[in-house]
């Protein structure tokens, strides 16, 4: 079959490098000069940034992630580079700081240190982590498994209820502990009585096991996934925004580019965001799709967006840090994506970048603070590097207040800093296209239950959505997704079960 993907993030490269190994005609379209969408890693000097995947777990032989990479091609031709098993996430809280190490043991006992009359509900929280994980493996997406309702049972059960109810209950007497436990909020982008339960222990367990960055930068993972495509026979093509999705009253025949060219198609496979994809679905004139069902999808709140201050150290003056800390102004982690302006910054995550594993210094680092887009709605209609003075003078204000709240907690680091450059929700909107430069695509509400979810298959024939926002974001969530919708594809099940191991 003659497929064509629209976008080359994770989603994209991925569920084109399945398609075109087990036999497809695939043709991936990126508007971008470069693939990668959040795959993308930047230089300035000699000093390497991520723009949207910092760190990864699971991913030592055996794990899950380990698994799938191995699969597509991405290991071992990337390089891995551990973080520090004792504390590869440190949470510094009202002053405090708690550290999560990598290994069940290991963190039961570096929270008990902090917590000692705890025990109960920190077994019964890694009790929820195992029943996510066992829920929501690999072979389970496959069909194989012989207790498919019980897991289903789990998953529903998690995804109705919120992260902040279900860890308060947990910790019902230790509330220092559940304000601990949710610490990581910006791995979620977590809002208070609305993010589900089941995305907290979803990534936590992704990140329980092992914590690795990506040495030298994650656009190589996007650059092994093209030559897989390649070497399948299939193509990426850059630079190739597209601009509808053609239709007949079966369903789609095609995408329609912006420089005038037409691909035939019959299956069409958006990796980009799903409010892209109803406009390009409205361009190629279908009216398929029901009215109710475009208002839902337009209508779906989208994750916090976000303000990064990228900034060097000085040449062979700071050892390099393999942690991330996600550090807060107050005593609780929530709601720092809600604030009046003289409170901003409410929280920050420090997260160092890995040139080469083992390196002894850091050169290079970003610090991400929530950002409203409000704050930026003033220069909505501009576009990068042509912004004005204003918003040069809003951004450099922005990283001057960061970078104080870092020389707060971190003196020692801040004092070495020698150069600073900076994004806004607007760099995100205007490099992937995600409206309001939202961090991870539209928001799970637990409350909303389905209604908040998007679909894989549309009521267009041959239109699939892959995808963040399809299953969860992350690299564990995106590839999941992509699995998800490449069975959607005939036939395709059989080969899939083989490529990835499954029995
Ligand atoms: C700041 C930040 C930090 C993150 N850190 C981590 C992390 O440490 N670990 C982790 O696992 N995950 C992290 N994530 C999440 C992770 O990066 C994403 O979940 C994942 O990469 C999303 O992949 P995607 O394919 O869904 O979308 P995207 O990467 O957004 O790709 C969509 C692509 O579609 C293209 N496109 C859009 N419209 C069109 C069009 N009309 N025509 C052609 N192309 C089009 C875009 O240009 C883009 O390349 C982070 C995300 C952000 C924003």
């Amino acid at each position: 079959m003659k497929i064509v993907v629209i976008g080359s993030g994770l989603g994209g490269l991925s569920i084109a490098t399945m398609l075109a190994r087990i036999g497809h005609e695939v043709v991936v379209l990126e508007q971008q000069a470069r693939v990668g969408g959040c795959l993308q890693s930047f230089q300035r000097g000699d000093a390497h940034f991520e723009t949207g995947m910092h760190y990864i777990g699971s991913a030592a032989p055996g794990e899950p992630l380990h698994r799938l990479l191995t699969a597509l091609g991405v290991l071992p031709a990337v390089r891995l580079s551990p973080l520090y098993r004792d504390a590869y996430d440190i949470v510094r809280l009202g002053g405090e700081e708690y550290c999560f190490a990598n290994g069940r043991e290991a963190f039961l006992d570096g929270m008990l240190r902090h917590f000692p009359d705890a025990r109960q509900a920190l077994d019964a929280y890694v009790q929820t982590l195992d029943e996510v994980s066992a829920a929501s493996s690999i072979d389970r997406l496959f069909g194989s498994a012989t207790d498919e309702g019980q897991a289903a049972a789990i998953l529903a059960r998690y995804q109705a209820v919120s992260t902040d109810a279900m860890l308060d209950s947990l910790c019902a007497d230790h509330p220092r502990l559940a304000a601990v436990l949710a610490g990581r909020l910006p791995l979620i982008a977590a809002r208070r009585g609305r993010t589900p339960y089941l995305l907290h222990a979803f990534i936590t367990s992704f990140y329980e096991s092992s914590a690795w960055r990506i040495a030298g930068g994650s656009s190589q993972i996007a650059h092994a996934l093209v030559q897989q495509i390649a070497q399948a026979g299939g193509q990426v093509l850059t630079r190739c925004r597209v601009t509808a999705i053609t239709a007949d009253s079966h369903g789609v025949t095609g995408v329609q580019t912006a420089d005038g060219r037409h691909f035939v198609a019959d299956h069409v496979i958006a990796d980009c965001h799903p409010a892209v994809t109803l406009q390009l679905v409205a361009a190629g004139g279908s009216s398929m799709l029901r009215p109710a069902f475009v208002h839902r999808i337009a209508s779906l709140e989208q994750t916090p967006a976000c303000f990064v201050a990228y900034v060097t150290f000085r040449r062979n003056t700071v050892p390099y840090m393999p942690s991330n800390l996600f550090a807060y102004a107050g005593a609780s982690p929530w709601q720092c994506e809600e604030y009046v302006a003289d409170e901003w910054p409410k929280g920050y995550l420090f997260m160092p970048m890995c040139d080469a594993d083992g390196q002894r210094y850091m050169r290079s680092a970003m610090l991400l603070s929530y950002m409203k887009w409000s704050d930026v709605a003033p220069w909505a209609d501009t576009r990068t590097g042509h912004r004005g003075e204003a918003y040069e003078a809003f951004k450099t204000e922005r990283a001057d207040r960061l970078l104080e709240a870092f020389g707060h907690d971190r003196p020692d680091l801040r004092q070495h800093i020698e150069a600073v450059w900076t994004s806004t929700p607007l760099t995100y909107r205007d490099y992937n296209s995600t409206p309001f430069g939202a961090m991870y695509g539209t928001a799970p509400d637990c409350r909303l239950g389905v209604a908040a979810r998007v679909p894989i298959r549309w009521r267009l024939p041959g239109l699939l959505q892959t995808g963040q926002c399809v299953n969860s974001h992350g690299i564990l969530g995106t590839l999941i997704g992509a699995i998800q919708t490449a069975l959607h594809i005939p036939s395709a099940r059989e080969p899939l079960a083989r490529m990835f191991g499954v029995e």
